[in-house]
C-alpha cells in the first residue's frame, strides 16, 4: 500500500487536508495523527473493520483494548451507560487533556474496539490537529499509539514512518508532540476511581478533583502474578534490542557506577549506550552517551524518553545503562515506561 504523508501546521491547520484525512477514516481507511501525548493510529471506532485493520497495521494482541478519541463531552454519553458524577467532574477539569476514563460501555461500541471487554476507555485529546480530525471522521476515533506493538510510542511522525509506512493509508506530520508519554488512564468502573496507568495528570493532580484514588494493584505489586487491570500495561512494551538497565540511588554514586559498568563492558568488546541528562552527560568519558533531558525541566525527560530509546536502537548498542528518573511530578509516569523497558532490571547502589 503506498501511504500518503502529509504535513500539516498545528498552529495553523489546512482544513482541506484534515478534510481528506477525516474522509480516508470515515470510508474505513487509516490515519496516523498527532496528540498531545504521542501519534495515534485512527480508524472508526464504531467500524468492526477498521478496528481489525489497526490490529493487524500494529501487529497487536486481540485482546488488547482500543481508546476511543471523542472531541467534545456531548459525544461520551452514547458510548457509555453511565457516566458518574465524578468522572463528568475530572472530565470538566481535565479534558482536551491528556487523561483517559474507563466506563460501562453501551451497545454503540463494538467488542472488536474494547478486546472483548464490557468497558470502553474514552480520551478527548487537546492537539488542534487530533480535534479537527476527529471531527472530520465522524466523531469517534480508535486510535492506540502509531507504533509496531512491542517498539516505544512514537513521539515524531519519523517514528510513525519507520513502523507503519506502507501499512495504512495515511500519516499527519505535525511535528513532535507535546508531552511524549500516553495518557493517564482512571478506571471509573470500580467504587473507587482507580489509576491503571500513570501519565501527565499524575496521583496529587487527581486527588485533589477526587478526593479518594486508588492505584492499580498490578502496576504497583512487586508479585508479577497480580495483573495489571489495563490489558495493555502486562506486555513488556517500550523494549529495546540493548539489555536495559536502570542504576538507582544517590546522583555521585550512579555515576560512578555506570561508569565502570561501561568501562568493563566497552573493555569486553560491547557496543555500551547511556542515558544521563543535560546535567550529568559530561561525566561519561566512554559509550554512547546521550541526554534524555534536564532534571530542571522534567517535562523534557518525558518528551525525550522514548525518542532516545529508538535511537539506541540504531546504533546498535548491546548494554544501555540508564540513570533514574524519579522527579517530583512526572517521575511516576516516567519510571513506569523506563522500569517497563528495562524489564525491572535495577542495580541500586
Ligand atoms: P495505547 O492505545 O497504546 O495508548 O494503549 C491503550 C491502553 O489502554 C492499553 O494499556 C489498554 O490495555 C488500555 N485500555 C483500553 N481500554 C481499556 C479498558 N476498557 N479497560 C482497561 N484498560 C483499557
Ligand atoms: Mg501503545
Amino acid at each position: 500500500m503506498n501511504t500518503k504523508i502529509v504535513k500539516i501546521d498545528p498552529g495553523n491547520p489546512r482544513m482541506d487536508c484534515i478534510r481528506e484525512a477525516g474522509r480516508v477514516i470515515k470510508e474505513g481507511g487509516l490515519v496516523a495523527f498527532p496528540t498531545e501525548t504521542v501519534y495515534g493510529l485512527g480508524g472508526n471506532a464504531l467500524d468492526v473493520e477498521a478496528s481489525h485493520r489497526i490490529y493487524a497495521a500494529k501487529g497487536r494482541p486481540s485482546d488488547n483494548p482500543l481508546i476511543v478519541h471523542i472531541a467534545d463531552l456531548e459525544s461520551l454519553f452514547p458510548l457509555v451507560t453511565e457516566v458518574p458524577p465524578k468522572a463528568e467532574r475530572l472530565a470538566k477539569k481535565c479534558w482536551p487533556g491528556p487523561l483517559t476514563m474507563i466506563f460501562h460501555k453501551s451497545d454503540m461500541v463494538p467488542y472488536e474496539t474494547t478486546g472483548g471487554l464490557d468497558s470502553v476507555a474514552v480520551r478527548m485529546p487537546d492537539h488542534p490537529i487530533a480535534r479537527a480530525l476527529i471531527r472530520e471522521s465522524g466523531g469517534y476515533v480508535a486510535a492506540p499509539s502509531a507504533n509496531t506493538s512491542g517498539r516505544p510510542s512514537p513521539t515524531l511522525a519519523e517514528h510513525v514512518i519507520e513502523d507503519l509506512n506502507g501499512k495504512i493509508e495515511m500519516i499527519v506530520d505535525g511535528g513532535s508532540v507535546g508531552i511524549g508519554l500516553e495518557s493517564t488512564i482512571v478506571d471509573f468502573t470500580e467504587e473507587v476511581p482507580t489509576i491503571l496507568r500513570p501519565g501527565y495528570i499524575n496521583e496529587k493532580m487527581l486527588r485533589d478533583i477526587l478526593g479518594e484514588v486508588r492505584m492499580d494493584k498490578g502496576l504497583i505489586a512487586s508479585d508479577s502474578s497480580v495483573r495489571p487491570k489495563a490489558p495493555g500495561m502486562k506486555y513488556r512494551h517500550y523494549a529495546p534490542k540493548g539489555a536495559l538497565m536502570i542504576v538507582e540511588g544517590q546522583q555521585e554514586k550512579v555515576t560512578d557506577k555506570i561508569r565502570k559498568l561501561a568501562r568493563e563492558k566497552i573493555a569486553a568488546g560491547y557496543t555500551v549506550g547511556i542515558i544521563g541528562t543535560d546535567e550529568s552527560v559530561g561525566e561519561y568519558p566512554q559509550g554512547i552517551v546521550k541526554s534524555i533531558g534536564a532534571r530542571s525541566e522534567e517535562e523534557s525527560i518525558g518528551r525525550h524518553l522514548y525518542s532516545v530509546l529508538r535511537e539506541f536502537d540504531e546504533c546498535d548498542a548491546a548494554y544501555i545503562f540508564s540513570e533514574s528518573f524519579d522527579t517530583p511530578r512526572m517521575g511516576q509516569a516516567i519510571m513506569n515506561r523506563l522500569l517497563k523497558a528495562a524489564g525491572h532490571q535495577v542495580i541500586k547502589v
